[in-house]
């Protein structure tokens, strides 16, 4: 039987997925194989877990809902707590599998481990790789990666002007039953991480669970149910509740969402609802995370060193104390605060609380923005390698803010938490619990 093995990582998805595209549409079994990265399950130099409880829960759920999904396909998913260096070049002998499938990803983590599954591998086995993860993909930007625009909206406008959105890859059709293997992988609990199982916080703003069905539901729900998403520029900078924004990011940071299935979702939106500045400014976001994306695409590995992508040199500080009062909510700033404990509560942050901590952690306090985002990539259930290394970058002076800018956090909680309605929320119940 002719077979082909899709490896997976930040593509959790079966819909508009290009490798399950290609795949199903030229062999006659496809598996589907997914390694838990045991580095991303340790302690990091930093001194705490490289991924916390919350993202390795959303990502527990996101792998049982493609599982089962695949499944109604016809195709095997095999889940594996060793690395893919080791895993993949096993079953690709016993499953005899003739070409690899996987997404490029290009941040030096992941590039060490795809080089070491290629070099594994027989040059028998065919191996194709795709950028799977962009609005505007590379082929279609008309700029080379070394000449992206230092400033956003420089990047936006010529991908506005010149830029095409790819249409989504149609769902391939079912394979033969035969296609699914006898052998059962289980996918593994929380516990088998050490995190004990735990209930998500009454106050979360992102109470979803993970997986494509979920994250569906979770669309038809912010755009044609309640059609909020024709007042997202005016609530977009909220901090409490699900409604403020759209909450797509956890479904995006793991690929179980696509930034194009979004896009073309708001272009049927705008056709048949209402197409007024709301409509456009989710696409302007998602615009900002493609920025990001060809941000570490052209700089590589700076994105994640002190003096970030203009190599700036500024005194930074690393005490730990500091540190802990940061992250604990014990700093002299309510606001930061707040939001600091709402992050280590559930998981999630809104934009807003983002800016003012990082600005407050890198600016304030002076401390190395790298341990802020560590941490952040710890903590946050929509972690996202670009995003959060480059907006930290961003926010603190060594990335692509032309400005420069410095966050008045009292101004800004006064602006935009006028009764102090968030603050009472996370720092009232906080001496309760
Ligand atoms: C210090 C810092 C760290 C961040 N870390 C991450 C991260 O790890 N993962 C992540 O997905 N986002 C990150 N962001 C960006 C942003 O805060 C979140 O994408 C947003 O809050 C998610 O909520 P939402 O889906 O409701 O966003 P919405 O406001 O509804 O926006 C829609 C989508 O646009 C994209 N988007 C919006 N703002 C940004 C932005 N500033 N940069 C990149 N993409 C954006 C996201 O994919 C988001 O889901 C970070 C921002 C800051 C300031």
């Amino acid at each position: 039987m002719k077979t082909a093995l899709v490896w997976l990582r930040n593509d959790l998805r079966f819909e508009d997925q290009e490798s399950f595209f290609k795949a199903c549409n030229g062999f006659d079994r496809v598996v589907a194989y997914y390694a838990f990265e045991p580095k991303d399950f340790q302690k990091t130099i930093w001194g705490f877990q490289k991924t916390g409880k919350f993202r390795i829960n959303f990502l527990l759920e996101t792998l049982q809902a493609l599982k089962e999904e695949l499944a109604q396909h016809n195709i095997s998913l095999i889940t594996e707590r060793r690395s893919a260096v080791d895993g993949i070049s096993s079953w690709v002998e016993s499953l005899n599998v003739t070409s690899l499938f996987f997404q490029k990803e290009w941040t030096r983590e992941e590039v060490l481990i795809s080089d070491a599954v290629c070099a594994s591998l027989s040059d028998e086995v065919r191996i194709e790789t795709h950028y799977d993860q962009f609005l505007f993909h590379p082929e279609d930007i008309l700029m080379d990666i070394e000449s992206i625009p230092q400033v956003f909206t420089a990047f936006r406008k010529k991908c506005e002007k010149y830029s095409k959105v790819k249409r989504c890859f149609e769902k391939p059709k079912p394979l033969a039953s035969s296609s699914l293997l006898d052998t059962i992988t289980a996918i593994p609990n929380l516990s088998d991480f050490d995190c004990s199982p735990f209930e998500t916080h009454s106050n979360s703003a992102f109470p979803f669970k993970g997986g494509t069905f979920s994250a569906s539901a979770h669309l038809k729900d912010y755009f044609w149910n309640t059609k909020r998403l024709s007042y997202y520029k005016q609530t977009r900078n909220g901090l409490v509740g699900t409604d403020y924004s759209s909450k797509f990011s956890p479904w995006l940071a793991n690929g179980s969402l696509s930034a194009r299935m979004i896009y073309w979702e708001v272009l049927q939106y705008e056709k048949e609802i209402d197409k007024n500045q709301s409509t456009y400014w989710l696409i302007f976001e998602l615009i900002w995370r493609d920025y990001f994306k060809y941000v570490s695409l052209k700089h590589g590995n700076s994105i994640f060193q002190l003096g970030g992508i203009l190599e700036k040199e500024y005194s930074w500080n690393s005490n730990k104390e500091v540190f802990r009062k940061w992250v604990e909510g014990k700093t002299n700033e309510s606001f930061v605060n707040a939001n600091m404990i709402e992050l280590k509560k559930t998981g999630f942050m809104s934009n807003r609380g983002r800016q003012n901590v990082a600005s407050f952690f890198a600016k304030n306090i002076t401390m190395d923005w790298r341990m802020g985002a560590a941490y952040f990539e710890k903590q946050l259930i929509d972690y996202d390698v670009h995003s959060n290394w480059g907006n930290w970058m961003y926010v603190s002076g060594v990335g692509n803010d032309p400005r420069d800018r410095k966050f008045n956090v009292k101004m800004q909680a006064e602006r935009y938490d006028p009764k102090g309605q968030y603050q009472k929320l996370w720092l009232q119940n906080n001496l309760f619990e």
